[in-house]
């Protein structure tokens, strides 16, 4: 039970060796597998349990190993991400974003941040300066469609993070907002991954309007 044996690519496992990370905690262990297999997934996973890594690694990992991707020259501030994480908070979303900028140290893959509560100018400077992976709170995220300075056309990987909580909070209109953005064909080839602590009928509901075949997996 080591990362090595996930095959997750020479760059990552520096990364994951430099973070000090010896061996997956179990979500890790069993989520990173399903989705280098490419299925959906739905995982219950409390905070603590190392599931950032769990998303992060898989899209890091996806994204390096992807064919290079023509993006659509649209407007020439609009950015078009590869991946996007959805967390509920400006706090989570700032520790995402930072571990997800070491996972991908010296990979190439760029990570932004995107939350409400602060100014958004500074994040259109980042986003401005290129985006592979965006980590966003959903009211920030719609704002930034609204202004066309994000296009979700180009969506592979979709991870919900804490999404019982991006409920309770009232997030469920721009979630459902964001995600009828990345409807591309042909079908499938977005893939998702959604985390929550519980596993109530509304999230339920989500898992199945949003993720096609999945695994279900509760540590
Ligand atoms: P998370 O549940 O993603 O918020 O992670 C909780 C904490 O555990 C963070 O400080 C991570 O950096 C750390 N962590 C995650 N995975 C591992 C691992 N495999 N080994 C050691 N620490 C880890």
């Amino acid at each position: 039970n080591t990362f090595a044996e996930i095959e997750l690519g020479e760059a990552l496992d520096q990364n994951i060796r430099r973070c000090k990370y010896v061996k997956p905690t179990p979500v890790q262990r069993h989520a990173i597998p399903i989705s280098l297999a490419g299925r959906d997934l739905m995982a219950c996973a409390q905070t603590g349990s190392g599931k950032t890594a769990a998303f992060c690694f898989p899209i890091i990992s996806g994204i390096m190993r992807g064919q290079p991707v023509q993006r659509p020259p649209r407007g020439v501030r609009t950015v078009y991400p590869l991946a996007l994480v959805l967390s509920p908070t400006r706090e989570l979303s700032m520790q995402i974003h930072e571990e997800a900028r070491k996972f991908s140290y010296q990979t190439g893959v760029r990570v932004v941040v995107a939350y409400g509560g602060a100014p958004i100018n500074q994040q259109l400077r980042d986003l401005e300066r290129g985006v592979d992976i965006l980590v966003a709170t959903p009211g920030r995220l719609v704002d930034l469609l609204e202004r066309a300075r994000v296009s979700l056309q180009m969506i592979r990987y979709l991870a919900l993070d804490e999404a019982d909580r991006m409920l309770d909070m009232g997030f469920e209109p721009q979630i459902r907002k964001i995600v009828e953005q990345m409807d591309m064909p042909p079908p499938g080839a977005r893939q998702t991954m959604l985390f929550s602590a519980t596993f109530p009928k509304e999230i339920q509901r989500l898992a199945s309007d949003f993720l096609s075949n999945y695994v279900f997996l509760a540590v």
